[in-house]
């Protein structure tokens, strides 16, 4: 039997996992680490912490997988995206705490970016400017932290996603790289040639010998230090967590798509192997490359999603766990006109308005917690409607089903309303850590343990499926929900 040692480095825990090459779940580590928010709006971690939780939660799961290293055939990398460390090459010390994606901080530096520069960042790499992205923060500690822009002029620095930091770590700092997915959610990236742009490094003023050597998403890159697990383990596979998870999901042919339910959504289609450029503010982003075969995705962000739902449990107190959300929005056969748009941090995909505000309209005397919680469920579902909607003008391409998963696709409510608002079977597959599972296959596809692409799709299977109601009248609520959003907006 071989096993594939997967690591899930998240925004709030690094997870990892030993799969066997049945693609089943043999052992898990997980470590809560410290969230860090020097001031409102700000969203660091220690570098340190994410290195010392993701090796001790590694060596947790080799341990409980009652395996040793030398059984593993590979290993395979996924993290949250965007957020930017920068360390010396020579001690190996960051200069700065991790500026985490969700921080916003350079939003004013963003919006100071000449209409015709960010139409060039568009156009090269796929993405809408905004302070979610790597290169404004990189570009925020050249500016703001002593040093760092003479040592990075002397090329003493590395810049790395969190995928190159730890691929640094693991291999003792032997390797400096990074992988296309991860690449791609810089603003320094071309999509096409799957280069650093020059152009784009030009206007975000970064120096090139800050940044990684880009690799595919499935190759060995290098060997663990055999110190850390007893014996050398090769590293295979890499790519940011939305794309592992389309990957996991096994949406691998054009017009596929998932749907990841979490503290925000993020809606990933496979657009094969062209990128589709997006006139309704969506990303084009590389959806992996494996071999010389490079396939492409839209995607929609929605900063808030089941974060809604911690907000009904910590800040309105009408519910005590987050699960418990469904049973009192059933005590509702409908909202009775109430909308509630959770635009907590802004809005992302399509408005990209980072300074509207979260609202609930259509209060009467009548409204109470249930249709609240009602409508909390609603607005996730109505988002991820106005998302697909701009993906299929976007793509030309009309969807089959939505793959998803994620904690909040637990909620069999949700994904009934979600059916009913897209018009398309939801379909919830049967390995929830479809994150995991993704950097584990693409890993596992390197080093051989599985042949090709096919046969991870066999492998793929649901375990429930949510068909639209023809009764149901979610559809036609959107000209409500469009309402609502109108009045969210900022400008
Ligand atoms: P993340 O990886 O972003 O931390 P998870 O995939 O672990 O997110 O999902 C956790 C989120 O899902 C939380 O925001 C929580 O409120 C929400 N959630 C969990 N269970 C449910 C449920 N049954 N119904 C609705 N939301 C849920």
């Amino acid at each position: 039997m071989s096993f594939i040692l997967a690591l899930d480095q998240g925004t709030t825990s690094s997870r990892a996992i030993v799969f066997d090459e049945n693609g089943s779940i043999c052992a898990i580590g997980q470590q809560e680490f410290e969230q860090l928010f020097p001031s409102p709006g700000l969203i660091e971690h220690d570098p340190i912490t994410i290195w010392e939780s993701q090796l001790a939660v590694a060596r947790e799961a080799i341990s409980q997988a009652g395996i040793e290293a030398s059984e593993i055939a590979g290993l395979g990398i996924t993290n949250q995206r965007e957020t930017t460390v920068i360390w010396d090459r020579k001690t190996g010390e960051p200069v700065h705490n991790a500026i985490v994606w969700q921080d916003r901080r350079t939003a004013d530096f963003c919006r100071a970016i000449p209409e015709s520069d960010a139409k060039k960042i568009q156009e090269i790499n796929g993405l809408v400017v905004d302070a979610y992205f790597a290169g404004s923060k990189i570009r925020w500690l050249l500016d703001h932290v002593e040093g760092v822009r003479e040592r990075a002029d002397a090329g003493e620095l590395a810049f790395g996603t969190v995928d190159s930091w730890l691929v640094w770590k693991l291999t003792g700092g032997k390797h400096h790289l990074t992988d296309v997915t991860n690449a791609s959610r810089t603003m320094l990236f071309d999509i096409r040639t799957l280069e650093w742009s020059d152009p784009l490094l030009d206007i975000l003023d970064i120096p090139r010998s800050l940044l990684p050597e880009i690799k595919s998403s499935s190759e060995v890159y290098g060997e663990t230090d055999p110190g850390l697990f007893g014996s050398a383990i090769p590293i295979a596979g890499i790519a940011g967590d939305q794309h592992a998870a389309l990957f996991g999901q096994a949406c691998h042919d054009s017009g596929q798509a998932k749907n990841t339910y979490g503290t925000g959504c993020f809606m990933l289609m496979n657009t094969g192997s062209e990128p589709v450029p997006s006139s309704h503010r969506l990303l084009t982003t590389v959806a992996w490359k494996i071999g010389d075969e490079t396939e492409y995705a839209l995607e929609g962000s929605i900063f808030i999603a089941g974060a809604a739902i911690q907000w009904l449990r910590d800040q309105l107190g009408i519910i005590a766990s987050a699960p418990e959300v469904e049973s009192l929005a059933s005590e509702v056969a409908d909202t009775d006109g109430v909308y509630f748009v959770p635009a907590f941090a802004g809005l992302g995909a399509p408005h990209w308005d980072g300074f509207a505000r979260g609202t609930i309209t259509g209060l009467t005397r009548g409204s109470n917690k249930a249709h609240i919680a009602r409508a909390a469920l609603e607005g996730i579902a109505f988002q991820t409607h106005d998302v697909l909607a701009a993906m299929v003008k976007d793509s030309g391409i009309e969807l089959a089903e939505l793959r998803v998963d994620g904690g909040a696709s637990q909620n069999d409510l949700l994904m009934q309303i979600q059916a009913d608002v897209l018009g398309v079977p939801v379909v919830r597959s049967q390995i929830a850590e479809t994150t995991a599972l993704g950097a584990a296959y693409l890993a596992g596809l390197a080093v051989g343990v599985w042949e090709n692409k096919e046969a991870i799709a066999e492998k793929w299977q649901e375990a429930g499926r949510f068909t639209p109601d023809p009764a149901s009248d979610m559809k036609k609520k959107l000209a409500g929900w469009k309402a609502a959003i109108e009045r969210t907006l900022s400008s």
